[in-house]
C-alpha cells in the first residue's frame, strides 16, 4: 500500500505568531493517522519555531525550496543541510510559483531533487500544465516532458524515495479544481510514464494533487485510485480545514 501524504504548503504566509497559533491547533486536532502522512511547510524564518511547536507531534515538516548548492557565495539560498538542522524533513521542490517567478527549468529541480534525495530529505516534486496548455490538448505532452525531465537519471531508489505532485497550474489559488476523474487521468499517466522508468518505483511513488483542495473536494479527489494524497494552499492555513483533508486522505 503507497503512502498518503497531506502537505500544507504555507507559501509566504507565516509570521512567527500566526505560526504559532495555526500549529497549536493542528496538534491540538490531536489527529495520528496511520497510513497518512502530515507535512507542514511554512516560510524558511519559522522552521525552527515550528519544530519546536511540533516536536511531539505526529506533524512533519517541509520547506518550500532549497538550493542546489552545498554552502558558500548564494545570497538569500538555503543549503539542505541547514533544512534538516531546522527539523525539516520534506522539500517542495519545482512548484509552479518557482517555475513562473524564478525561472526554474526541469533540469534545476532534477538537480535539486537529486542533491535533496543524497543529503536525505524527501523531495516533493511538482509537474503541472498551464491552462493554455490544457486548452491546446498539450497537457500529456507538457507533463510527460516534465516528468522526464525532474527524473532524469534517477535510479529506481531514488524515484521510490521521492513523492511527485501534479499541480495542474490553472488550478492553483484559482477556486478552480480538476475533477476527480481529470486529475485521476494525469495522475495515471504520470504513474505510466514513471513506469516507463520503473515498474517497481511506479508502484510505490506516492503522487499527491495539488490545486485547490478543500474539505468539500477532498474526499472525491483522495478516492481516486492514483491519487495518494495533497499538496494543499490556501487550505492549509486554516486548522479545519487542513484536518478535514487530513481526515479526507
Ligand atoms: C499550491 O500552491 O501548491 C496549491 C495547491 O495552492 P492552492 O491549494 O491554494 O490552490
Amino acid at each position: 500500500m503507497r503512502q498518503k501524504i497531506v502537505a500544507g504548503n504555507w507559501k509566504m504566509n507565516g509570521t512567527p505568531r500566526e505560526t504559532e497559533a495555526l500549529l497549536k491547533a493542528l496538534v491540538a486536532a490531536g489527529r495520528t493517522p496511520e497510513n497518512c502522512a502530515m507535512v507542514v511547510c511554512p516560510p524558511y524564518l519559522v522552521l525552527h519555531l515550528a519544530d519546536e511547536i511540533l516536536k511531539d507531534s505526529p506533524i512533519m515538516l517541509g520547506a518550500q525550496d532549497m538550493s542546489v548548492h552545498d554552502r558558500g557565495a548564494y545570497t538569500a539560498e538555503v543549503s539542505a543541510e541547514m533544512l534538516l538542522t531546522a527539523g525539516a524533513s520534506y522539500v517542495i521542490l519545482g512548484h509552479s510559483e518557482r517555475r513562473q517567478y524564478h525561472a526554474e527549468s526541469d533540469q534545476l529541480v532534477n538537480a535539486k531533487a537529486k542533491k535533496a534525495l543524497a543529503d536525505g530529505l524527501i523531495p516533493i516534486i511538482c509537474v503541472g500544465e498551464t491552462l493554455e496548455e490544457r486548452e491546446a490538448d498539450r497537457t500529456e505532452e507538457v507533463v510527460g516532458s516534465q516528468i522526464g525531465g525532474v527524473l532524469a537519471g534517477f535510479a529506481p531508489d531514488m524515484i521510490a524515495r521521492s513523492v511527485i505532485a501534479y499541480e495542474p497550474v490553472w488550478a492553483i489559488g484559482t477556486g478552480k479544481t480538476a475533477t476527480p476523474e481529470m486529475a485521476q487521468a494525469v495522475h495515471r499517466f504520470i504513474r505510466n510514464r514513471v513506469a516507463d522508468l520503473n515498474q517497481e518505483a511506479a508502484e510505490t511513488v506516492p503522487i499527491l494533487y495539488g490545486g485547490s483542495v478543500k474539505p468539500d473536494n477532498a474526499d472525491g479527489l483522495l478516492s481516486q485510485p492514483d491519487i495518494d494524497g495533497a499538496l494543499v494552499g490556501g487550505a492549509a492555513l486554516k486548522a479545519d480545514d487542513f484536518v478535514a483533508i487530513i481526515d479526507a486522505a
